[in-house]
């Protein structure tokens, strides 16, 4: 992250305002992947779930979204679901319309259908495709979503693969350097990033990993991304998965990020994940991407994240006493590919 991204992130900060907002935009997917936060009962805290909201189509959810952008004026949106490609149609219409807002975009999907061409080359806009692990294993948990079909709805485009490492994957060595042989050779894949599984608290689930699991994919990683330039993940962001944030509180993430479900109005808290998540054994990319630019010292002398968490107290103080300021025109370029999850 770039001096000049840092400053444009804090000045919205300090006014009370979340940089990078995610929205899911349906609640509706094809797929039912196992491991799926976004359907878990208690993502949305354990009244309504992302099933029982009333979402919106058509132009009402373009305009909706549009309201909420331009209300909001987020540096960095990212688009989630269920899958939004369900809202195909709506989306060709939006991103431009979010584009010219000056709005950094992020569609995360599993590619079920295919890609509009028009985003092939679009700028300020990034494709996240979600692929658990290899093509047997993928098959089975994300059908109809197949390596198959994604390779045929991906052609033509410039894609970030990402993939949530689970227990499952690191009890066979190797399936880390054999997802990157599968994939970066692929011209239509621009990079690739890795996540770790993560589970809510009291969860005891095969996806999880065990701490020599955990252990072994950071080793995989730092000695991966050395042998595939693809695997966009610098080492500073790696080494953050050995230490994650030990409460939402002391997450960057969640603290610069707001996320709203389906309907347009509910808050999903703490953080993408929702529910209760086990912060202690996060995985998330956004999260460590971030929690290694709040570890960069700014002149060499002060951590980033002193002046974010600093800041975010006087901007909760200020939003409390003034109209919103205006708008920030620069994209907030780090992030967010959160998944793991939703699409
Ligand atoms: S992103 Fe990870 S560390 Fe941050 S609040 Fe969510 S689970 Fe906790
Ligand atoms: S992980 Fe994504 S694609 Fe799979 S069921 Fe959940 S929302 Fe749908």
């Amino acid at each position: 992250m770039k001096v000049s991204e840092v400053i444009q992130a804090w000045g919205k900060i300090l006014k009370g305002e979340r940089p990078s907002l995610s929205i899911e935009i349906t609640r509706e997917c094809p797929l039912q992947c196992p491991g799926c936060y976004a359907y878990d009962d208690a993502h949305l805290g354990g009244g309504a779930t992302l099933r029982s909201l009333s979402d919106r189509k058509g132009q009402e959810l373009i305009d909706g979204v549009l309201e909420i952008a331009d209300r909001l004026r987020p540096l960095h949106l990212s688009i989630v679901g269920g899958d939004p490609l369900v809202r195909h149609r709506e989306l060709e219409s939006m991103v431009p319309l979010l584009l010219e807002r000056g709005i950094h975009v992020q569609v995360v999907t599993s590619a079920f259908r295919p890609l509009a061409a028009s985003w092939a080359e679009l700028a300020h806009f990034n494709v996240v495709v979600s692929i658990d692990g290899l093509q047997r294993e993928h098959d089975i948990r994300r059908a109809p979503a197949t390596y198959d079909r994604i390779m045929k709805n991906i052609a033509g485009q410039h894609v970030t693969i990402h993939c949530t490492v689970t227990g499952q994957m690191m009890k066979r060595p190797g399936y880390l350097k054999d997802f990157l042989v599968f994939w970066t050779p692929r011209e239509e894949i621009r990079k690739v990033w890795f996540s770790l599984f993560t589970p809510q608290t009291g969860d005891d689930l095969p996806e999880m990993l065990g701490p020599e699991e955990r252990a072994q994919a950071i080793a995989d990683m730092l000695t991966l991304r050395k042998e595939f330039p693809k695997l966009d993940m610098p080492e500073g962001m790696i080494r953050q998965f050995t230490a994650p944030p030990s409460g939402p509180e002391e997450c960057v993430f969640a603290l610069t990020t707001q996320t709203l479900s389906a309907d347009l109005e509910t808050k999903i808290v703490p953080c993408q994940f929702g529910g209760n998540p086990d912060c202690g054994s996060c995985g998330c990319i956004a999260s460590m991407g971030l929690a290694a630019v709040a570890a960069h010292k700014l002149g060499g002398v002060i951590p980033v994240g002193a002046i974010f968490r600093a800041s975010i107290k006087i901007g909760q103080a200020w939003a409390k006493r003034t109209p919103p300021a205006p708008a920030v025109e620069e994209p907030f370029r780090i992030l967010s590919g959160h998944d793991g999850g939703a699409a």
